[in-house]
């Protein structure tokens, strides 16, 4: 018998494509994407105003599978974060963060990361797959379901491409994930709500403004080549000046919107009085917004964080520039939940491997 389709697998766009070729009206997939995404109902006999003899040919084509929690960790901030366990033995991690106006959900992309920050915990662990249509979007269901049982008043109103993986390179997964995020008859949320975070994969920047309305971040981290090329090797690929060409074409798109740089902060390492008058004059010409993120701590690396002195005088160079500057708040550190902290538990595969599938994807 065949394997039968994870229906999380489809925004509403492909589900009425294979709707029509079934021969039922495509507003039929409308009415399915909200069974799922709005009511969380994942048995199709359940679903009131779709007919026994639709539900009997889904149910025959189609198995719901939802995600396997393997275990929640509440942070005494409020921070939640769950590890879910995915095919192939990995498990991923996504996190939730609670602040007084918003709630926002951080979602892994990928099963490990190839690209080898030198600050990051899921670089150091490798890369093994990319997560699918589901295992993405199931993220944010899963998230919605379990904060309903704990009958809090949280809510998700953010969501952002910040957990484990390098989301634009996996771009055939992660674009109808973002389809239902933004999708009024699945989450409905707002454009400038749902942020994709990126190490700087030029290409795929300069399509993902062709196919997503979604907002766009750059982890930039350091103003030079110099400086970049060890903290974020895939800048040896992509340098900043192509980096930043890129960023002022996104306006050509968007014009009202603003990129938002996100730069981590560690101690003598790239948070000097030259780095912060470097970066005002590098960002300038781009409409933004800088996130100074102090450097979290993980295992096995060097560094040190900014210290409260240095943050403050970078953030204050920056604002005489005239430059909107936040600094962002360490959340959930004592459940290893804040950025950069994520590893979950892949089984990596080799280095070859993993560069061979990055190049197939781009
Ligand atoms: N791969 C994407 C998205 C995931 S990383 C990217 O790099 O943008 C999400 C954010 O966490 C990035 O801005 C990344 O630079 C930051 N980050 C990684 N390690 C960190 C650490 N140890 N401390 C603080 N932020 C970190
Ligand atoms: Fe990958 Fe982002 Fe971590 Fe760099 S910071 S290793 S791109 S997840």
């Amino acid at each position: 018998m065949q394997n039968k389709l994870n229906i999380f697998d489809f925004d509403r766009t492909a589900l009425r494509e294979l709707f029509i070729s079934m021969g039922h009206p495509k507003y039929r997939a409308d009415q399915i994407i909200k069974w799922l995404h709005q009511s969380g109902e994942t048995s199709f006999a359940e679903m009131s105003n779709v007919s026994k003899k639709l539900q009997l040919e889904l149910t025959n084509i189609f198995e719901p599978q939802t995600l396997h929690c393997s275990k929640e960790s509440i942070s005494k901030d409020g921070t939640i974060k769950w590890l879910f366990a995915v095919a192939g033995n990995n498990l991923i991690e996504t996190v939730y963060i609670p602040e007084r106006t918003r709630g926002t959900l951080c979602i892994s992309s990928q099963a490990g990361c190839a690209l080898k920050c030198s600050f990051c915990a899921t670089g150091k662990q490798g890369f093994n797959r990319n997560l699918s249509t589901a295992e993405i979007i199931l993220q944010l269901w899963q998230a919605k379901q379990r904060l309903s049982e704990l009958a809090g008043e949280q809510k998700i109103t953010n969501v952002v491409m910040m957990g484990m993986g390098e989301p634009l390179l996996n771009m055939k997964n992660l674009v109808p994930a973002l389809n239902l995020m933004l999708d009024d008859f699945a989450y409905g949320l707002s454009k400038y709500r749902v942020t994709v975070s990126t190490s700087g994969i030029v290409p795929a920047m300069e399509k993902l403004k062709e196919v997503s309305e979604a907002s766009m971040a750059v982890s930039l981290h350091a103003p030079t080549d110099k400086d970049r090329d060890i903290l974020v090797p895939i800048n040896q690929k992509y340098n900043i000046k192509q980096l930043m060409q890129c960023c002022q074409n996104y306006f050509e798109k968007h014009p009202r919107r603003a990129i938002t740089f996100e730069y981590i902060l560690i101690d003598q390492v790239n948070d000097t009085k030259k780095h912060a008058t470097d970066l005002a004059k590098l960002v300038k010409p781009v409409n933004c917004k800088v996130n100074l993120i102090p450097y979290n701590p993980i295992e096995g690396v060097d560094y040190k964080t900014s210290t409260p002195q240095n943050i403050a005088s970078f953030r204050s160079i920056l604002e005489r520039s005239n430059i909107n500057t936040t600094v962002r708040k360490t959340k959930g550190d004592d459940i290893a939940a804040a950025c950069g902290q994520l590893a979950g538990d892949i089984k990596a595969r080799t280095k070859k491997q993993a560069h061979k599938r990055i190049a197939n994807v781009i």
